[in-house]
């Protein structure tokens, strides 16, 4: 049984507090470790470390900080796998997914290894007689990551890799579910050699974000997690003056023509629907099968699930356990509630025999034909292998059915029309479209976000938004001339 601590002053650090939570291997429901939960005085200790570290790094210059990037760059992309591992003994998600995750983290790395470039401000020569006008971009200080369990390790990368080659300092508050990663991202930031304290883990719960949303030291706050828990660090972050991006809850609907290539859609609704066990914000939830192929489609979809390997993620299975037994439970009973509002059961995972622990936390893929919009299982973000479909007559009614969901983080169309996918790219109002693309998940030079209640806030993660998220712009005017043009001149400054 191992505790995991938190990371403060570039080592591991027990804390003051006396509580720990259970983390539990998903593929065997073996407790595994007790995570430290940080009280508010090991929170004030941690925002207090990225303080007292923030001038020395705002001051360290771009080719030393390229080069640490660089360095830390090299050493994921080498131990890529070992980091893999530890997602899938506390995720549960196949070892291959995990990869992929740790994959998708390192380009955000790579992109900010481009920071003297990103960092550029702009300067306009004689504005007025011999005033010249520049401006720049400054680190904010102490910013505060706070990420959910399903990406461990990617979701932190979505923001620290250019939080921390802008200058500022980080306090990473991992999902207490599955904490190891970021531990194990702090030791390689320490290889890579980064100075103490620019990079903290704050292990914890509602204590330790409450603290981190209230606390002066603590200038700026990306969230990703569950939409009421994303509106609570919205306001009350934002209510203590404080800059704050809150990524949300997603019901992601892909909706398919009857011109679309059937075999194509189907491969993607499985892909998509029920890739890490459907535990993605990107993860395809509802297919909307518009006009006479439904039938075809939801055959193909159930054929190609029915084939699905469920198991433990480090034995080659197709999908890994549920994150807990609580989570696992709570995902059967919205199938139960599904099958009784009067959906049509076309696979039913309740009952999968899976390659792995009899205790583990299993959930075989399911699929729900005939929903209705009023069920729970369309109206809730279920977060595990359920794909929803629902009939409806046309592309109108389609779209009009994706515009209504609260909800819009990602959405896909599939079609051989490319009328009708430059309708739906321009119509749709959601923050990320894929045309033929089931998880269209910008690459890092873009930035990742959600509209509606998805995310709020006015920054994306990553790429362009993320520069500008964790950089405040400052504008110098000046003036070097010979002490004759002085004089006293009290009117508002004019151009010359
Ligand atoms: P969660 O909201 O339960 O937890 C997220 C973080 O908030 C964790 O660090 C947790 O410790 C903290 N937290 C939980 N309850 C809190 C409270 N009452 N007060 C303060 N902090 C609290 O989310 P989760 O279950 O870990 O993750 C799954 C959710 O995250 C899903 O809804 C999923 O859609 C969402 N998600 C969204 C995106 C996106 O980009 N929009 C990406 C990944 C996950």
């Amino acid at each position: 049984m191992q505790t995991i601590a938190h990371w403060l002053d570039g080592k591991a650090f027990a804390g003051t507090s006396e509580a720990t939570a259970p983390v539990t291997n998903p593929a065997t429901g073996a407790v595994t470790g007790q995570v430290a939960l940080a009280g508010v005085a090991d929170t004030r200790a941690a925002i207090d470390s990225a303080a007292k570290a923030f001038p020395a790094w705002r001051d360290t210059s771009l080719t030393r900080r390229t080069q640490i990037l660089f360095r830390f760059r090299e050493l994921l992309n080498e131990r890529r796998e070992e980091l893999a591992r530890l997602i899938t003994a506390e995720h549960g998600k196949v070892l291959s997914d995990a990869i992929g995750e740790v994959s998708r983290g390192l380009e955000v790395v790579e992109f900010a290894c481009g920071i003297p470039y990103l960092l550029q401000g702009g300067y306009t020569e004689n504005a007025s007689t011999k005033v010249d006008i520049f401006s720049v971009r400054q680190p904010l200080g102490p910013v505060a990551i706070i990420s959910p369990f399903n990406f461990p390790a990617m979701v932190p990368m979505w923001f620290f890799p250019l939080a921390i080659a802008a200058g500022n300092t980080v306090v990473l508050k991992p999902s207490e579910k599955d904490p190891s990663a970021s531990l194990w991202l702090a030791r390689l930031w320490a290889e890579a050699e980064l100075p103490a304290g620019v990079f903290t883990v704050l292990q914890g719960d509602k204590v330790a974000v409450d603290e981190l949303l209230d606390n002066p030291g603590v200038k700026a706050v990306s969230f990703v997690g569950s939409t009421p828990i994303a509106r609570y660090v919205y306001q009350r972050g934002t209510a203590a003056g404080k800059r704050v991006q809150a990524l949300g809850g997603a019901k992601n609907h892909m909706v398919v023509l009857p011109d679309a290539d059937l075999d194509l859609a189907a491969d993607a609704a499985v892909n998509a629907g029920f890739g890490s066990a459907g535990e993605r914000c990107m993860a395809i939830s509802v297919v909307v099968a518009v006009g006479g192929s439904a039938d075809a489609l939801v055959g193909k979809i159930a054929e190609r699930a029915g084939t699905i390997r469920t198991g433990d993620g480090t034995r080659g299975a197709d999908m890994g356990p549920l994150v807990t037994r609580a989570h696992r439970d709570r995902v059967a009973g919205y199938i139960a509630a599904g099958e009784s509002a009067g959906a049509t059961v076309v696979l039913d995972g309740r009952g999968v025999e899976a390659d792995g622990a009899a205790e583990g936390f299993w959930l075989g893929p399911t699929i729900l034909d005939h929903v209705a919009t009023d069920m729970s299982v369309y109206t809730d973000e279920i977060f595990g292998p359920v794909l929803s479909v629902v009939r409806v007559g046309s592309y109108d009614d389609a779209l009009a059915l994706v515009n209504a969901n609260p909800y819009g983080n990602g959405t896909a169309l599939f079609t051989n029309d490319g009328g009708a996918a430059r309708r739906f790219h321009n119509e749709v109002e959601v923050g990320m479209v894929g045309i033929n693309v089931p998880i269209p998940v910008p690459m890092s030079y873009y930035s990742f976000g959600g509209w509606k209640n998805s995310l709020f806030g006015d920054a994306h993660a990553h790429g362009a938004d993320g520069v500008r998220f964790f950089t405040r712009t400052k504008a110098v005017t000046t003036r070097w001339l010979d002490p004759s043009h002085g004089g006293l001149n009290l009117g508002f400054p004019q151009n010359k």
